[in-house]
């Protein structure tokens, strides 16, 4: 499938060529020509699918081919004018086409910059973040020159609304980003002020990772007669993959622990990841001395050395790799049993790559997290990514000192090749919920840069849809 059979016009096409997109991702195949035609969209699919330029990409091109904003002066020349007069001048709402609500900050400066990247051929279409933290006067200027698409997190726009400097009398297309993590945050009512504000002829567009419950009601308030688009991620594909997390206390714990596992009678070979080169060296020093056959594999070594611990991989000589994330993604061993996570990967993503490198060939296999208890978060957005709970499980004798947080399923005993029982399956947890949602949208996701914020009790400024 190419980019010109999606019915995109060139000035569109041009600019993803000049970006070095070759062809459409899944979801933009399924989700441009529909959007072109003008239907509203219910889209599941995740981070990194693509789906910024699956709604992007037909929304410019439809404003492109739409007329211009009303003939007139835009709300800055409205100004000058009435100075000039010698009036006082008013200032004159924002009359954007398209709004596009985002949970976080970050996530709507992204969407702004593949807007500029994709639009750079069309020079009438101008998009503009507004955002929490973000200095008023600096975002009325922005207004004042009636950019065609806003994107925007809901605090700070309900702010702009209330005081008169948006009107969306005129708006064409909404798109809710990441929709899900939107409501996760407390949101729901700022959204449905400003769903309310728009047009009933506008077109929207809803992306989330899941389409259930609270999410999915929303959306079919919101849409009408949507086209339900579901692009099966990575993310949902390791049914047979069993996954536990373990608590431990320390460094010399964990190393107990990793020791005592290895010796399961279950396991074959086993993948460790680590999250440094030298960490990756060192463990595979201390567990050749402990008895293990073990080799490491990262990114400093040369690519002939790295050839050459795979193959002694795959012979079945070498029986634990220890890893950086370089191996993430390439080995494909169906005898590996087991992978461990010695360090928690910095990207939920990676977690989800690192899983996959066990149960390959239709087989079964069994993933451990090795977490210290200030790791709990991370889990939690592991478990946010994959849409499945991570049950916690503790072995006599490795017992953590620290309780975790009641959220474990214990089941202390060894596993098997083929008992996947104590895989992660919805309706399993026994823990706590994740945070609460907070009005600042604080509660859920982690990140945010650290700063003054008077919202805040903690003194970490939010980067979520605040003010
Ligand atoms: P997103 O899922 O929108 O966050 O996009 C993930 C990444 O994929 C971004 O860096 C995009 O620039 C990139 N991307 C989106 N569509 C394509 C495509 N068709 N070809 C190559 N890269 C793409």
């Amino acid at each position: 499938m190419t980019f010109e059979a999606l019915g995109l016009n060139t000035s569109i096409i041009k600019a993803l060529t000049d970006a070095g997109y070759t062809k459409p991702t899944p979801v933009q195949e399924q989700a441009v020509p529909a959007a072109i035609a003008g239907q509203d969209l219910l889209v599941s699919s995740q981070t990194g699918s693509g789906k910024t330029a699956a709604f992007m990409l037909p929304s410019l091109h439809r404003l492109s081919a739409s007329e211009p904003a009303a003939a007139g002066k835009t709300p800055n020349q409205e100004m000058q004018a009435a100075r000039a007069r010698g009036e006082r001048p008013r200032f004159k709402a924002a009359q954007p086409k398209m709004l596009v609500l985002t949970p976080t900050r970050e996530l709507a400066l992204q969407v702004t910059t593949n807007t500029d990247k994709y639009s750079v051929n069309l020079r009438r279409l101008k998009a503009v973040s507004i955002l929490g933290g973000m200095p008023y006067p600096k975002q009325m200027q922005l207004l004042a020159k009636n950019p065609e698409i806003l994107v925007a997190t809901p605090g700070r726009l309900i702010d702009h609304m209330e005081s008169g400097k948006i009107d969306f009398s005129q708006l064409e297309i909404l798109v809710l980003d990441e929709a899900d993590r939107m409501l996760d945050m407390g949101f729901i009512d700022d959204i449905e002020k400003i769903v309310e504000a728009t047009p009933d002829t506008r077109q929207t567009m809803l992306f989330s990772a899941t389409l259930d419950g609270v999410v999915g009601n929303m959306a079919r308030r919101i849409t009408k007669n949507p086209q339900v688009i579901q692009i099966v991620s990575a993310a949902n594909k390791h049914e047979n993959i069993t996954q536990r997390v373990h608590f431990v206390d320390d460094l010399s714990h964990k190393n107990r622990l990793l020791d005592h596992l290895l010796r399961d009678d279950s396991l074959d070979q086993a993948v460790v990841f680590t999250a440094t080169k030298r960490d990756a060296d060192t463990i595979a020093d201390r567990l050749n001395i402990a008895g293990f056959s073990a080799a490491a594999l990262h990114g400093d070594m040369h690519q002939g050395a790295r050839n050459r611990t795979l193959d002694s991989l795959r012979r079945g000589q070498v029986k634990v790799l220890v890893a950086t994330d370089v191996a993430a993604r390439g080995i494909d061993v169906p005898t590996i049993t087991h992978v461990f996570n010695y360090d928690l990967p910095k990207f939920p993503e990676d977690y989800v790559h690192r899983i996959g490198r066990t149960g390959r060939a239709g087989r079964n296999g069994l993933a451990i997290s090795l977490v210290n208890h200030a790791e709990g978060m991370n889990v939690k957005r592991i478990e946010r990514f994959t849409k499945q709970l991570i049950p916690v499980n503790v072995i006599e004798g490795y017992e953590p000192k620290k309780t975790a947080a009641p959220r474990s399923t214990s089941r202390p005993g060894g596993w098997k090749p083929g008992d996947n029982r104590g895989g992660a399956k919805p309706g399993q947890r026994t823990f706590s919920k994740p945070n609460a949602p907070r009005r600042d949208g604080a509660g859920a996701g982690g990140g945010g840069y650290k700063g003054s914020n008077p919202r805040s009790t903690d003194g970490a400024r939010r980067s979520y849809g605040d003010r």
